[in-house]
């Protein structure tokens, strides 16, 4: 049964949340870096995950009632750090609350350990999957207006699954939103020679594998005698044979928004720069990615022992650091 949980003072009992559905941990693919700016808030707003240390990690902007002690706060050299786990107190008692981070070089969030608060469930019907068809968030756009990164980042696991599925073999990704997942494999893979082995589809190809959306309204392009590797909506693991699980946030922007003309969604920034993601952002970002995030990726995963996928995760690391070096 899925939950929606109110987080209240474990010693005075002052009301903290409203009710926040849980979700999974997200994997955000991107890991924030050191530079100056706005780092993103990690959970999404109405949401919590709790952590392999059965932390409540929760979007700041959630937490209400508590008092930030900049005494308890680390040294950053931009923004600030609980020290020792806490630097956030209960506005009515006092007692100790909390974590809130907001650096340079982490994902913001509000941590709250399970001995501090009390966790008050109730079960919901809801899945702990955020709604795709909410109105916001399908572009790839953060509450800045810059592009979003854990986006981005869900962006970058699905493609690379795309690129471990395919065995090595040439990839014709069949147009509109599936672009997209190619321009970004294209940067990760930039200076490498299976670059070019990502294609879009023409006119009367024959390709080895196709690759397409597909899901709830969409039918996945299909060529006689290719295989099919298809992009549907769904949890990291939730999915397997030739099909890839994209989250649904990113799925719905693939799917159905990319191909159409942006609709203002009432935001300011709507009007100024309605986003569609282009070809050199998504390339950008995929050669960002595959300096950490794609290691991290896939550490551990029995695919990397295959020899085509050993020799080309090689290749793009010789690639990325010829480029600093
Ligand atoms: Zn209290």
């Amino acid at each position: 049964m899925n939950v929606r949980t109110t987080f209240r003072c474990a010693r005075c009992d002052a009301v903290l949340t409203g009710a926040l559905l849980r979700v999974p941990m997200p994997r955000p693919g991107y890991q924030p870096h050191h530079e100056v700016g706005f780092r993103p808030v990690l959970m999404t707003h109405g949401t919590y995950a709790v952590d392999a240390n059965g932390t409540y990690v929760l979007a700041p902007g959630d937490v209400s009632g508590t008092r930030l002690v900049p005494e308890r706060c680390a040294d950053g050299c931009v923004g600030i750090e609980a020290e020792d786990g806490v630097n956030l107190v209960c506005a009515s008692c006092g007692a100790d609350i909390g974590g809130r981070t907001d650096a340079c070089h982490a994902w913001q969030e509000t941590r709250l350990p399970p001995e501090l608060v009390r966790a008050e469930d109730e079960p919901t019907d809801e899945e702990p999957w955020e709604n795709p068809d909410e109105a916001f968030g399908r572009a790839p756009v953060d509450d800045a207006g810059e592009l979003d990164w854990l986006w981005l980042g869900r962006l970058g696991v699905c493609a690379t699954e795309v690129l471990v599925r395919s065995e090595g073999r040439p990839v014709h990704f069949a147009g509109g939103g599936a672009l997209v997942i190619r321009d970004f494999l294209r940067g990760m893979l930039a200076g490498t020679g299976h670059a070019d082995a990502m294609r879009a589809l023409g006119p009367g190809e024959r390709p080895a594998i196709v690759c397409d959306l597909g899901g709830p309204g969409r039918t996945p392009v299909v060529v006689e005698g290719a295989r099919s590797l298809t992009v549907v909506p769904g949890p990291p693991d939730g999915v397997a044979g030739d099909e890839v699980a994209a989250h649904p946030r990113v799925w719905a922007y693939l799917a159905r928004e990319h191909d159409r003309p942006p609709r203002g969604a009432g935001r300011w920034w709507d009007e100024e720069a309605p986003r569609r993601i282009s070809p050199a952002e998504a390339s950008s970002h995929g050669r960002h990615w595959r300096c950490h995030d794609l290691p991290r990726h896939l550490a551990g995963r029995p695919e990397t022992e295959r020899p085509w996928l050993r020799a080309l995760l090689a290749e793009i690391d010789a690639a990325w650091r010829d480029r600093f070096s």
